[in-house]
C-alpha cells in the first residue's frame, strides 16, 4: 500500500499523524494514505522556503530559467509515467491525461522566457540629470492550493512563473489525486532546483488555514469550488496576502440555427463528457437558438450511445469515472433531481455498469433537454457527464441568460455570422469566450481566468498576468549630482 507523506526542502518527509485514504476511482480500491499535516509541519515547511528564498531569489534569471528547461526535458521523459499516476488516481483516460502535461508544460515553457519577462522600464532624463526605472522582484515564500480534476496542470498553472520570478513555494495538492504532483517535485530536483524552493504539503483544511493565515507567506494562488474560492480570498486577503482564487463553472455554448451541426456536435461531445464533465471548462449547457433544437438532440444521441466508457488506463476508453463514491452519490442526485423538476432526460447513464469495475465509480453520459432557467441542474454546477439543452427563442435571449448567470468562467458560440460571432464576443460576461471553438482554454502565454463568481482577485493566472501575480514593482529615480548640491527644498518635487 502507498504511503504518501510530504515532500519539503528536496526529499519526502515522515508520515504525519493524521492521514486519509486515496482510491482508484475505476475500481473503487484503497490504493494507500495520504498524510495531512499540521499547522506546525506546515509551518516546518514554510520557514525551510523562507531560507531558500535569501539564495534563490539571488540566483540569475537565466540560470533559474536554465533549471525549468531541464524539468520540461524530464517531464517529456516521464510522460507516460505521470500520465498513469493522472489516471489511476483521477480516472481520466490516459490521453486525456498526457493532454493535460503538455498544456501544463506548454506553462513550463512560458517561464523559460523569464529573463525577458522580468525586465522592466527605463526612462533617461526624467528630469535634468534624473533617470527613473522600474524592476519587477519577487515576493518571497507564495503558496499554492489546487483541484482534484486537473492534479498536474493547475499546479503547473502556478509553479513555474512563480520559481522562475524567484519566489520560493508552497504546493498544497488535492488529497484526492496527490502523487503526480510528488512526482513532480522530485523531477524539480533532479532538474537541479535547490532545496526547499519547492515543496508540497498534503493535507486539509487545517494545511490551507495555516498557508492562509502564517506571516510568511506573500502570496495565494487558489483553484477550487466556488465557496472554498471565496473562503480563501477572503481570509487570506484579511491576512494582507495577494490572493487570486479561481472558483467553480457553468458554461454555455450558445448555437445559432446557422452552426455547422456536424462540426459543433462533434465539439460538444468532447467538451461535455470528456474528462467525465470534471472540468471547469466543460460545457454543461447547450442554449439551442430557433428551432435547431431537435436536429441537436437527434445529432447527439447516436453519439453518445456509442461512447465508450471505462477504466481510463484502458486505451480506448473516452470517459472514465468520477472521482469519488460521494461525488458520483451527489452528481447522480443532481439527474435526480432534473427528472422531479421536469426536464426530459433523453439519456439516462444511472443505469451504466462496466463489465469487472462494479465498484468503480462510473455514471454513463446525461443528456437532459427542455431544461429551464429555475431549475437546479441550470443554475449549479454539477461537475459531472451531465449536459442540459435549454431551448431559446433568439440570440437576444440566450446572450441575456449567460450574461444573468452566476458563474462566469468559459462560454462558446457556434455560429457562421461573424456579425453575431462579433457582438457575442463584446457583449458577453465571461471570462474566456469560444468562437466555434468549444474549450477556449488560453494558452501559457496568455492568461487564464473567469469573471463573476468564478473568480476572486483581479489577476487571471499564467501568462502576462502570472508573471504580474508573483512580482512586486519598485520604481527607482536616480540623480547623480556632481558637485552642485542644492538648497533643501520644501515644495512637491517636480522634475525640471
Ligand atoms: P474544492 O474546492 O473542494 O477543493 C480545492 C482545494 O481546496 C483542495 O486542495 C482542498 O483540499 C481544499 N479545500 C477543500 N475544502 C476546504 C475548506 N473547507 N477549507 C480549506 N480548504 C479546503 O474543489 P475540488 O472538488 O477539488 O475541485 C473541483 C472544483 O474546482 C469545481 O468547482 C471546478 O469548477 C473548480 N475548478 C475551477 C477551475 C478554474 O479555473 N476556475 C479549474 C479547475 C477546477
Amino acid at each position: 500500500m502507498l504511503t504518501m507523506t510530504h515532500y519539503v526542502n528536496g526529499a519526502h518527509t515522515a508520515a504525519s499523524t493524521r492521514s486519509q485514504e486515496i482510491f482508484e476511482p475505476a475500481t473503487g480500491e484503497c490504493r494507500g494514505q495520504v498524510s495531512l499535516a499540521s499547522r506546525d509541519e506546515v509551518s516546518a515547511a514554510i520557514a525551510i522556503a523562507k531560507s531558500a528564498f535569501d539564495t534563490w531569489s539571488q540566483v540569475t534569471p537565466l540560470n533559474r530559467a536554465r533549471v525549468l528547461f531541464k524539468f520540461k526535458a524530464l517531464v517529456e521523459q516521464h510522460m507516460d509515467e505521470l500520465a498513469q499516476l493522472i489516471t489511476l488516481e483521477h480516472g481520466k483516460v490516459l490521453d486525456d491525461a498526457r493532454g493535460e502535461l503538455i498544456r501544463g508544460l506548454e506553462v513550463v515553457e512560458f517561464a523559460c522566457g523569464i529573463p525577458h519577462l522580468l525586465k522592466g522600464e527605463h526612462t533617461q532624463q526624467v528630469g535634468g540629470g534624473v533617470d527613473a526605472w522600474s524592476v519587477n522582484q519577487a515576493l518571497g515564500v507564495v503558496a499554492g492550493i489546487a483541484p482534484f480534476n486537473f492534479p498536474v496542470m493547475v499546479p503547473m498553472w502556478m509553479f513555474p512563473i512563480a520559481i522562475a520570478c524567484g519566489n520560493t513555494f508552497i504546493m498544497k495538492p488535492s488529497e484526492k489525486d496527490p502523487s503526480a504532483v510528488m512526482r513532480i517535485a522530485e523531477l524539480l530536483t533532479q532538474a537541479g532546483l535547490p532545496a526547499g524552493v519547492f515543496n508540497v504539503v498534503n493535507g486539509d483544511k487545517e494545511a490551507v488555514d495555516t498557508l492562509l493565515s502564517h506571516e510568511d507567506i506573500q502570496a495565494v494562488s487558489f483553484v477550487g469550488s466556488t465557496p472554498i474560492a471565496e473562503y480563501i480570498y477572503s481570509t487570506a486577503s484579511k491576512h494582507g496576502k495577494r490572493v487570486q482564487a479561481l472558483g467553480g463553472a457553468k458554461n454555455h455554448m450558445l448555437l445559432m440555427p446557422d452552426a455547422d451541426l456536424d462540426q459543433a456536435v462533434s465539439a460538444l461531445m468532447g467538451a461535455a463528457y470528456g474528462s467525465a464533465g470534471e472540468r471547469c471548462m466543460a460545457i454543461s449547457v447547450v442554449l439551442a437558438v430557433g428551432d435547431v433544437g431537435d436536429k441537436l438532440v437527434d445529432k447527439l444521441l447516436p453519439q453518445i450511445q456509442q461512447l465508450k466508457v471505462g477504466n481510463g488506463l484502458t486505451p480506448e476508453m473516452e470517459m472514465g469515472p468520477l472521482i469519488s463514491r460521494q461525488h458520483l452519490a451527489k452528481v447522480t442526485e443532481f439527474v435526480d433531481a432534473g427528472v422531479k423538476e421536469g426536464a426530459t432526460l433523453v439519456v439516462d447513464g444511472r443505469q451504466l455498469t462496466v463489465a469487472d469495475h462494479q465498484q468503480g465509480y462510473f455514471l454513463g453520459a446525461c443528456l437532459f433537454d427542455n431544461v429551464t432557467p429555475e431549475m437546479r441542474i441550470y443554475r449549479e454546477e454539477i461537475f459531472g457527464p451531465v449536459l442540459s439543452i435549454v431551448r431559446v427563442k433568439d440570440y437576444a435571449s440566450a446572450l441575456a441568460l449567460i450574461n444573468q448567470h452566476e458563474f462566469g468562467n468559459g462560454t462558446a458560440i457556434f455560429t457562421q455570422s461573424g456579425e453575431a460571432a462579433r457582438h457575442f464576443c463584446h457583449h458577453v460576461q465571461v471570462g474566456m469566450v469560444g468562437v466555434n471553438v468549444p474549450i477556449p482554454v488560453p494558452m501559457a502565454f496568455h492568461s487564464f481566468g473567469g469573471w463573476k463568481r468564478s473568480l476572486f482577485g483581479p489577476l487571471h493566472m499564467h501568462g502576462p498576468d502570472g508573471v504580474r501575480f508573483y512580482t512586486k514593482r519598485k520604481a527607482i529615480t536616480a540623480r547623480w549630482p556632481v558637485g552642485k548640491q542644492t538648497q533643501a527644498e520644501f515644495v512637491m518635487p517636480t522634475m525640471k
